[in-house]
This record gives structure tokens, sequence and C-alpha cells, in this order.
């Protein structure tokens, strides 16, 4: 009689409990598993095939004939039982020679069999062999009987690996044949390391697949989803703040998989088959695999690996091993390998031992990026499916210059690369040493350089960039990140983490920069789209419009600032009223908190950005009511040459360095010391060693750069000798070299400035 609920296979589980307790080979236990299968499943046959020297060995058999045994080989991919384990499916079969991949081994005897199913024995996500049975009838096989298969294959994995009967099991990687490996991603932060590969969220290898206390088991999975399902909402919530690793709708689809009473019953359901938690956890987690590989649909593949990622959450928390290896702790030079990583969990690793990490997803302006750029570690990206491609302890070579990972190398590949890593490591080493040392050009002037930065993290990284503090905050990130308005509470809590993590060190924020590109889809323009966006109603002007937004982030930066200095700029000032209208509304704010008793700033220095070349005419009477200036060339230069800053056909056509913008820049730097104001440049341009060395010579001293760069800009400022540059300026300014870049480049290569 066929298998007909969970009771049978439970049946056939206690009998495998008691062959694997007792004594014996590991051969005369797969030889009584084989003898247990066929009489509980009243079939004919069982066979078990395991993979040896690329082949597919019958080891043990009940029911073919016993002289086959050792010596039936089959290919992988060949008949029925290769393509099983080739392609790691299920067949069920009334007529097995009927089916085109059948191929017919004398030896076995087993022309008489009609029917056939096999399920692939799986260890560590990898075919080692297939469990087979047959009946001389021609019958299809019911579910439950497949279910009961693939438990014993999944108890018989454990067996087999642990007594060493296949390839590779030792390490549990059969797949790839263990060659190097070279792929392409996407360079997100450059450098090149290399290391043992570690994985942020570590696998758990089932250990033990039959249960001692079914209920007990029961419990523990019960209890696993209950928190499984408290860290998916908190991961939500944190999202919210744009700290969590995770992106919004995969979140999503983790809601909706963890509160799942399908998944959680299905589980239940291998529970009462006899499995631990883990077991059970796995089998079904194998079972969706299986169905996964017979769907083609891209999108519901991507939301299956949603569902393995939180099954493998689900398994660490039933294990008790839910810390990331961050947690546990790093042994050797690691590269770490992850779907994706929030720049917090970034934050948490061993700098020391953390030398790479490489990433199924990531994108260039994540903020985990710019976390990893200002720790010096090369990330690459995009690198599909690298979670199941490397195994832990494998050793990779990652490449961020190149956007190439090279895993499992042969020695030659690991030689060549070694030589390129220390040229390259070498030119690092200068920058290191060279972050956390003061900005002092040679001949003693003083530099500051500060950070441009956009979430609370960048903030918690400031200490590792070596910068003297953040001369722009972007406080717009915070609202291109959410879903929905941030209100005055959530701006609080970001711009006080912002403050508590800078300490000492001094931050400016700048009010919101919105509209134009980077608009928000929860805040209408009112009205119809400008052709030109970054020319249109945008930054200042939008918030002067839409005064209660501006009213919102005043409160929450005068109150998140109490009882320290709090330093506000305006983006986009175009006329001096401009100005005076904002800081006036930022005054009303200051009586609000104090009509409420709240602690007030130590003090509020307010300045302006200039990007409108129009505020450079009336700079005499702007800068008296500043307590400082900040040149923002990314706007700026685009409206000096007309030239769209995004559009790719002008991206060459003018220059940073050309004379009109250094006379120009030369003009305003010089009016705000005259006035005695300080004066900061703030666009990518200063973030540039060439150009920043153009800048000091037109008099800038305060700069506020992307955090990568703050090493080679320190570099070229300590070998830079001030007044030489500036003397050479003022004569390429009244009388232009044909070419001011090569001109600059020739006169720091003949005085040996650093460039990097
Ligand atoms: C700039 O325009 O130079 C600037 C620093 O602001 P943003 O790049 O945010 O427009
Ligand atoms: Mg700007």
């Amino acid at each position: 009689m066929p298998l007909t609920a969970a009771a049978s296979a439970r049946e056939i589980l206690t009998g495998l409990h008691d062959v694997m307790a007792g004594r014996g080979t590991a051969q005369s236990k797969l030889d009584r598993v084989v003898d247990l299968v066929a009489e509980k499943m009243e079939s004919e046959v069982c066979s078990i095939y395991l993979r040896r020297d690329n082949k597919l060995e019958l080891f043990a058999t009940h029911g073919l004939r016993k002289e086959a045994v050792h010596v039936t080989r089959l290919k992988m991919g060949e008949g029925l039982v290769g393509s099983i384990a080739a392609e790691g499916r299920i067949l069920n079969l009334a007529e097995a020679a009927g089916h085109h991949e059948f191929v017919y081994r004398a030896e076995t005897g087993e022309e008489s069999f009609h029917s056939f199913a096999g399920v692939p024995i799986i260890y560590r996500e990898s075919p080692i062999g297939v469990l087979a049975v047959q009946h001389a009838e021609p019958r299809r096989y019911a579910d439950v009987e497949i279910e009961a298969l693939q438990t014993v294959a999944m108890v018989l994995s454990e067996l087999i690996a642990g007594a060493r009967l296949v390839d590779g099991a030792r390490r549990g990687r059969i797949r790839g044949a263990g060659g190097p490996l070279r792929l392409m991603g996407l360079k997100l932060v450059a450098g090149m390391a290399k290391g043992q590969a570690v994985f942020h969220e570590p696998r758990v290898v089932v250990e033990h697949t039959v249960a001692d206390d079914t209920e007990a088991e029961r419990d523990r999975v019960y209890s696993a989803f209950r928190k499984m399902r408290e860290q998916i909402d908190n991961m939500a919530r944190e999202a919210e703040f744009g700290s969590a690793g995770e992106h919004e709708d995969i979140l999503e689809t983790y809601r909706m998989f963890a509160y799942d009473e399908g998944w959680s019953r299905r589980i239940n359901e291998a529970i009462d088959s006899g499995l631990t938690a883990e077991a059970a956890i796995e089998r079904v987690q194998q079972r969706t695999r299986a169905r996964m590989r017979e769907i083609d649909d891209p999108l519901l593949a991507e939301r299956m690996h949603d569902l393995e990622d939180l099954s493998n959450r689900l398994m660490r928390i039933v294990s008790g091993r839910m810390g990331t290896a961050a947690q546990t702790g790093l042994a050797h030079d690691t590269v770490l390998v992850a779907r994706n990583l929030g720049p917090a969990e970034l934050l948490e690793y061993d700098k020391r031992r953390l030398k790479a990490v490489v990433l199924e997803e990531g994108s260039l302006t994540a903020h985990m990026t710019i976390v990893a750029r200002a720790m010096g570690v090369p990330v690459v990206g995009r690198l599909p499916d690298v979670r199941h491609i490397v195994d832990e302890g494998d050793t990779v070579l990652v490449d961020g210059d190149s956007g190439s990972v090279i895993i499992r190398p042969s020695r030659t590949l690991q030689t060549s690369f070694d030589q390129r890593m220390a040229l390259s490591q070498k030119r690092r080493a200068q920058f290191d040493a060279v972050r956390s040392l003061p900005a002092e050009t040679t001949d003693g002037v003083p530099v500051s350089v500060m950070v441009n930065a956009g979430l609370a993290e960048d903030a918690a990284s400031l200490e590792l960039t070596g910068a003297d503090g953040i001369g722009l905050f972007r406080t717009e990130f915070q609202f291109l990140v959410s879903a929905t308005m941030p209100g005055r509470e959530s701006q609080l809590r970001l711009y006080k983490r912002v403050l508590d993590a800078a300490g000492d060190k001094p931050v400016v924020f700048r009010t919101l920069d919105i509209g134009g590109d980077k608009a928000l889809p929860y805040l209408s323009s009112g009205g119809e789209e400008a052709e030109n966006p970054s020319m249109g109603w945008r930054a200042l002007r939008l918030s002067l419009d839409r005064s209660t937004l501006m009213k919102a982030q005043a409160r929450a930066l005068i109150q998140a600032a109490a009882g320290r200095v709090l330093r506000v700029m305006f983006p986009m000032i175009s006329e001096p009223w401009e100005y005076e209208q904002a800081r006036a509304l930022f005054e009303e704010q200051v009586q609000w908190a104090e009509r409420g008793n709240r602690t007030l700033p130590r003090r509020i220095e307010f300045g302006a950005m200039l990007e409108v070349p129009a505020l450079a005419e009336m700079l005499d009477q702007l800068l008296p009511r500043l307590d400082f200036l900040s040149i923002g060339t990314n706007d700026l230069t685009q409206f000096l040459f007309a030239a769209d800053r995004g559009d790719p056909r002008l991206a060459d056509r003018y220059d940073w360095l050309s004379p009109a913008i250094l006379r120009f820049l030369k003009r305003v730097i010089g009016a705000a010391r005259q006035a005695g104001k300080p004066v900061r440049v703030c666009g990518e341009m200063s973030g540039r060693p060439l150009e920043c060395m153009a800048l000091i010579g037109l008099g800038a001293e305060n700069f506020s750069i992307t955090p990568a760069a703050v090493a080679p800009i320190k570099a070229m400022v300590r070998s830079l000798d001030a007044a030489a540059i500036r003397a050479r300026m003022d004569q390429w300014l009244a009388k232009p070299p044909n070419d001011t870049r090569k001109a600059l480049t020739e006169w720091a290569r003949r005085h040996r400035v650093a460039l990097g």
C-alpha cells in the first residue's frame, strides 16, 4: 500500500533513525536504508547512486542485481539518474523506458520495472547522489511518496557527507568542479584586496535531521517565526531612516512571506513527519528550489530569492546562530559575501580583517558604498548568485579598480594579482598615512578639508575619513530615500544623530534642495513641469513658497542643536532678499523655541551658497549679512556656461579649469576674503587634486569634498607651495595659456606636487 500520510513518512524516519544510530560501516547502513525504503514503500526496487569521480555510481540497491553495485556508472546528465543529479530535479514516471532520457544498463536487470521515481540527494545545495524507487506495475507516485523520498534523501546526505563517500563532500562543494572562476561586476569602491570568503549571514548546516521530540521542535519553529516577524518589522522601521541594508520593496516581500500561512504550514507538516526544526525548514526550502527551477519567470525567481533569504534567516534563528559574521568575529583576512549590506552593518566589522566586499546587489549611490569608500574597503557589486558560486573559505581576489572578482584562483592568477595589488597598496598606504595628518601646505598655509554627506551613516564614518567636519550636509537625501514626507520628529532624530556622531567637528546643514532633478513623488510641483528643471522652481525658491516645510525643518534643526552651535546654509540664493527672507523665517522659529522654553542652540551661523552667477554681483550687499559663504561649483559652472550638468554631450565641452571659471571664482573668493568672511568650495571640482590645486592658487583654503578624496587632497596640499601656485595663477589669469589644464599639470609635475 502506498504511503498516504505524514505518519508513514514518519515510520520510515524512525527506521532510518535506528539505522543511523546503529553500528556498522556507511556501506552497510546504505544497504539497510534501501531495504527499509523498499519495504515501507512496497516497491520492488530502491537504489542509491552517489557521485564519485564525477560519475554516478550505483552504491546500494534493493531489487536490482547486486553484481551491478559499484559497477554501474552513469555520467552526470546521462539517463534518468544522471539527469536528476545534473539538474537537481525530481522525476516521477509511470513508464520509465518511455522517457527520452532513459538508458538501459543490462547488468542491472531493470527492464522488468515500469514506474520510476527519483530525487536528488543534496548536500549544501549541491547534488551528491540520487535516491530512486521502481515498481513493476506502471503507476505515478503520489506527492506524499515523493516527499517521503526527499526526506530520506536529506537524512542520507548527512550520512554520506559524514562518511566522505562522495567527491568534495568534505568542503561541501561539487559545483564548478572547484576550478578558478572570474566574474565581472560593477565597480563600487576602488582598490584591490584578497581574502577568504565569509558570508555576512552565515549558512547553517543541518546536522540533525531526525527529531527526538516532535512537539519541542514545533515550539522551536513557532518561536523562531515570532522572532523573525519581529526582526522584519524592525527592519522596515529602520528603512524609514535609510539605514537598513535592504530596499523597501524587498522588505515588503519579506513581510509577505514572513506572515505567509502556507510556508509555516508546510514546515509544520515536515515536522509532523519526524524532522527536526532545521531539517523541516531545509526540506521545504529544497522543495521550493526544485519548483523554482521549473518556473521560467525572472520576476518570480527574484521573489523566490527573497524567500530563500528569509528561510536562511529562520534557520539561523532556530539554530541560535542569529548574529552576522561581524558578531562572530573575523578570524582571517576576509572578503565579505552578501546579497546587500546596510552601512551600519558594514561598520560593525573589524576593519583590520575586512579586506573587501562582494555583493549580489549594491549601487554606486548606496550609502553602504559611501561608508566602504570612507573605510577604504574595495567593493564589487551586481554579481548575481555569488552566494551560490562562492563557498565559505574560498580564496577570493577582488579588484575594485576593474570590477573583477576571481574565485579559487590558480597559482599563476594569484601571482599576477599579487604583483598588481602590491603596487596599488603601496599607493594606498601612502594615502592612509596622510589621512590623519593635518592638511597644510609646504609654506605653512592651513587648509580645511571637510566632507559632503547626506545621511546619518556618513556622519558615523566621519572619523574614518580624516576630515575636519561636514561642510555640506544635504538634508534632502532623507526626503529622497523616504516613501513619504519625513515629519519634524524624524528630521529631528536624524539631525541629532548627525550632530552626536560628529562630536566636536562642525556640521553645516544645507536646507532642503529639492525640486528640479530631485523631485519627490509625494510633493507636487503645483503646475506644469519646467523644461529646464535645474533652473526651475527648486531649492530655496520652493522652500520659501512652501514655508510650512521650511519652518518644520528650521524647528527640527534648532531643537537638534540645543546647547550646540548650529550651522545652516541656504541653497541657490539668487538675490540677497531670498537670503534675508530665509534667515528671518529661521529667526522666527528661534522665537518659537524660546516661547516654548526649549534649550536654544549656543549660536547659529548662517551661510549662503553661491551657485547662481547673479549673486556674485551682489556680494558687497550680501556678505556683511553672512557668517560664511559656500561655493557650489556643480551648479555654478553649469549656469556660467549655460551647459546642463547632466547632458553627456556637454560633459567634456567646457573645462572646470577654463579661465572664465577660474577668473569668476577668484573674484568671489577675493570678495569674501576682503569682507573677512570664510568661504568654502563644496562642489565636486574641489575633490580633484589638480582642480583643488588651482583653487588654492585662487586663494581658496576651505573645501568640502567627497569622503574618498580626503587622502588624495591632503597628499596634494602637503606637497604644495601655496605662495608659488598663487603667484603663477595670477599670471595665468592675466594672460591665459592655450590650455590651462595642461599648464597646471606641467607645473605640478615640475614642482613635485602629489596628484595621486
Ligand atoms: C553644487 O551645486 O555644487 C552643490 C554642492 O550642490 P549639489 O551638488 O547638491 O547641487
Ligand atoms: Mg547645487
